[in-house]
């Protein structure tokens, strides 16, 4: 496949630009040519999404709703195609790929309604004389750049209410999964969404840099790495107006209660752990155990996964050589008897990045194992005693993006899960998604919240309550509960 970067409606000619290989991470192949795009290409994609403001931001919501409604169908038409590029283009399993185009265009239909029974808000002055009401305006050019783990599900989520609020933007894919970002820009042309409205360009981190830093940017939509998101803070420090939202990295701890159900909570903490062979940011990749149950739970827990994550049947490959090599190097820090589960897997893959799932053993909290972000099939055990103690060893950690609480106990459900420091906090479940319900996480997994509502924060100026929502984000971080009334 040649890949080529979708600007101002119309696929680029093959660019002078240099080009650079995708291959299929199970297979080690060749699949797709694609561009790096040179300043100037960011440059012309930017002037046509500010060329394409005006006229897109006055377009009425129904409108607007009804684009992003025939995106939807539009994928749905496709989905398979979708599905079996997103498997050969990151490594996952065909099935996990549907559920991502699944939820893809989940994004689409949700911002297509959720801009029609819109509200807003209005107050009246203490004296009564004077009417408030709060007025949301687009705010302009938004660079839109995703990670690689869950190409099309994450673009998306920033694609389809950057549109459903008036706004244009660039897109920018990671440079390792740019193939469905493409048959998306497809779709594009198919529904004829207007010249310039969302432009999609490809290249690796030089091309986003790029990107944030043009001067008719206004904000940026973000999902990757903590260092990414930093530099994408300093690279933006003097460009004051640039909104920024950033969803980082994460190290997220589940918890597991003596009165948990043991077999649902074995396999709610199994999927936490390796669905997507562990390259999820919200993966709850170190298991706290009470101690009562820790033998009991561990067991079941090593011969449920053993049966289950199959490589190359129920778990995909690994992304890239470089990121196999960097798991290996944090499993050959575990001690040999500290595998209860897999092991370091060969050096010098021939035939894809495949990696077994791993369970360790692990009684040092400050260990990379238990600190760092591996981002694979990789996951660590530990008892804890107390309450207070799970709590502690949960929070000790620089990410606070998300935790699994696994308990029957309703008062310790709040009692635990407001003392935690992540910005979403499942209960019973993982990786339920309300697309109202804000997302973000805390300490270094990022700033800002996305979804629903909260989002519109992101897209919008505030022109009558700023100081108000303001206040809001500054003082208070949101823990969001979905707890799960079926276990
Ligand atoms: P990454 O930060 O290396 O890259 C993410 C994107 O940023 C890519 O498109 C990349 O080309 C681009 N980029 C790189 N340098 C840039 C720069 N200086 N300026 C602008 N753009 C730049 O992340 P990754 O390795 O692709 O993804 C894995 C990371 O993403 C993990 O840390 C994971 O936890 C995180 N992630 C977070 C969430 C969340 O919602 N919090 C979701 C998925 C993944």
């Amino acid at each position: 496949m040649n890949i080529s970067n979708f600007i101002n409606g119309s696929h680029s000619s093959p660019s002078s630009s240099p080009s650079f290989s995708s291959i299929n991470p199970q297979t080690n192949e060749f699949i797709a040519s694609i561009p790096l795009s040179s300043s100037q290409e960011i440059d012309l994609a930017v002037q046509a999404a500010h060329a394409a403001f005006p006229r897109w931001s006055a377009t009425s919501r129904a409108q607007r709703s009804a684009y992003l409604t025939a995106i939807a169908d539009a994928i749905h038409a496709r989905h398979e195609e979708f599905a079996v590029w997103e498997s050969r283009d990151q490594g996952k399993t065909l099935a996990r790929a549907r559920v991502e185009v699944d939820r893809a265009i989940a994004n689409f239909r949700y911002f297509a309604t959720f801009i029609l029974h819109e509200t807003s808000t209005a107050r009246f002055t203490p004296d009564e004389r004077v009417l408030t009401y709060e007025h949301r305006s687009a705010r302009g050019v938004f660079a839109l750049i995703s990670p690689w783990n869950m190409p099309l599900y994450l673009l998306t989520w920033k694609i389809a209410p950057c549109l459903a609020f008036g706004c244009t933007g660039v897109a920018k894919p990671s440079e390792l999964t740019s193939i469905t970002a493409y048959l998306l820009s497809e779709i594009f042309v198919q529904v004829r969404l207007p010249p310039g409205v969302m432009n999609i360009v490809y290249g690796d981190g030089s091309t986003g840099a790029d990107l944030v830093r043009h001067g008719f940017i206004q904000g940026i939509s973000f999902t990757g790495g903590t260092q990414t998101g930093i530099r994408i803070r300093q690279d933006t420090a003097a460009d004051i107006q640039k909104h920024l939202s950033l969803e980082l990295g994460g190290k997220n701890a589940t918890i597991v209660f003596d009165d948990a159900d043991l077999d649902a909570a074995v396999d709610v903490a199994a999927k936490a752990a390796f669905e997507n062979q562990g390259e999820i940011c919200l993966c709850g990749s170190r298991i706290y155990i009470h101690q009562s149950i820790y033998h009991q739970f561990v067991s079941k827990f090593v011969e449920h996964v053993s049966r289950t994550y199959i490589p190359g049947d129920t778990l995909g490959a690994v992304i890239s050589l470089a990121h196999y090599n960097k798991i290996r190097s944090y499993l050959t820090l575990a001690k040999q008897e500290d595998f209860l589960l897999g092991g370091v897997p060969p050096e010098n893959p021939t035939n894809g990045y495949w990696i077994s799932p791993c369970i360790l053993k692990n009684n040092d909290n400050q260990s990379p194992l238990c600190q760092e972000e591996i981002f694979g099939p990789v996951v660590t055990v530990s008892p804890f005693d107390t309450e207070e103690e799970a709590v502690s060893l949960a929070n000790d950690s620089k990410y606070g993006l998300a935790a699994i609480l696994l308990t029957k106990d309703g008062a310790r459900m709040r009692r635990v899960g407001e003392r935690l420091q992540a910005g979403l906090v499942w209960v019973n479940c993982w990786l339920v998604r309300e697309l109202g319900t804000p997302f973000g996480g805390m300490k270094a997994s990022g700033v800002g919240r996305e979804g629903g509502s909260i989002l519109k924060m992101c897209f919008v100026w505030f022109v009558f309550c700023i100081a108000l929502c303001s206040m809001r984000c500054i003082v208070c971080e949101a823990n969001i509960y979905l707890l799960n009334r079926d276990i």
